[in-house]
């Protein structure tokens, strides 16, 4: 199929091709999402079809309205009001309980639901114009990098999608952060775009959901974020990092040694992208705000980890 490449002016043409069942990638403030009508079960399966994605991976909802969820899911817990009001649009993506209409290929057969509304004019004006709500993974081929600019989606899935809506580069770099508020504690399923810190402003403590959790995200048990050379991540220490990849260059010759400004949020994924060494030897970053998230992703892309006391 040929992928045609839209501009912001084609917004029209992109929302017929959403309305019509076909595959929309589109910007968002967070990373680019691979848009379907939500509620067009064939129109989702080929969202999974054209990345490679798992079926029991699922997917995330973006509405342009909060008026838009109420046909979509059943109750709003209170923390979710607090949460909405506080941070959308952007980069949080809440649990809901789902009706009926949504699409058990949607969810992956889960009786929950996540939703988002994103922070970009195009995006928001795609789902108005569709008059659907979209559902939309990252714009990638399963377990690589998610993309920020639209060659990146170009790269990975010119020929399997119908369009590319441009929008330039995604200001935030990293994908939403997902939360549960049911609970009695409310849990973060996974870092992202939100910081934990600024969610604790809002609705007090919340837990991190580990590998063990009751509760999680069921697509974080892939291998995620790989780029092709194997990277080494060394965590630690500033000091005691420094000096062990200085040993680690000087075994891997020819290989490539990241600073921790090109592990800034908002360049990661296009550094992972662009690596073209066979070996690429990557520093960790401090754990707070939204270095937990980058230490997250760094974790899942990485083929070795060398943690210093
Ligand atoms: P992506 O589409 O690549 O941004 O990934 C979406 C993330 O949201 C994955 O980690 C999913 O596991 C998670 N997710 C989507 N729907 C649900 C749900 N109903 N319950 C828990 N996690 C979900
Ligand atoms: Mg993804």
């Amino acid at each position: 199929m040929e992928t045609l490449l839209l501009k912001d002016k084609d917004i029209e043409k992109a929302a017929s091709i959403i309305k019509k069942g076909g595959l929309v990638a589109f910007p968002t403030e967070t990373v680019y999402g691979l848009g379907a009508d939500a509620l067009n079960p064939e129109a989702v399966a080929s969202i999974f079809a054209a990345k490679n994605r798992p079926a029991d991976n699922p997917l995330i909802v973006h509405v342009a309205s909060v008026d838009e969820i109420e046909k979509l899911v059943f109750n709003i817990p209170k923390k979710a009001k607090i949460l909405m009001e506080c941070f959308w649009p952007g980069p949080c993506s809440l649990v809901f309980r789902k009706k009926e209409i949504i699409p058990a290929i949607t969810t992956a057969g889960l009786d929950t639901v996540v939703i988002r509304m994103p922070d970009n004019e195009i995006a928001l004006e795609l789902i108005r114009k569709s008059g659907v709500p979209i559902a939309a993974p990252s714009a990638n081929t399963s377990g690589k990098p998610s993309p920020t600019t639209a060659a990146h989606v170009m790269h990975d899935m010119v020929g399997r999608i119908d369009a590319v809506l441009e929008g330039g580069c995604c200001q935030k770099g990293i994908e939403s952060t997902v939360i549960e508020v049911s609970t009695e504690v409310p849990m973060v399923l996974r870092l992202g775009s939100l910081s934990v810190e600024d969610i604790e402003k809002c609705i007090g403590k919340v837990e991190i959901a580990t590998e063990t959790s009751e509760v999680k995200s069921p697509g974080m048990k892939y291998r995620h974020y790989a780029p092709d050379a194997k990277l080494i991540l060394v965590e630690g220490d500033e000091n005691a990092v420094d000096e062990k990849i200085k040993e680690l260059s000087l075994k891997y010759k020819g290989s490539m040694t990241l600073k921790r400004e090109d592990v800034a949020p908002e360049k990661l994924f296009a550094v992972l992208r662009k690596i073209e060494t066979a070996i690429v030897i990557c520093p960790s970053v401090p754990e707070i705000g939204l270095g937990k998230a980058v230490m997250d992703r760094l974790r899942r892309a990485a083929s070795e980890r060398i943690v210093l006391e």
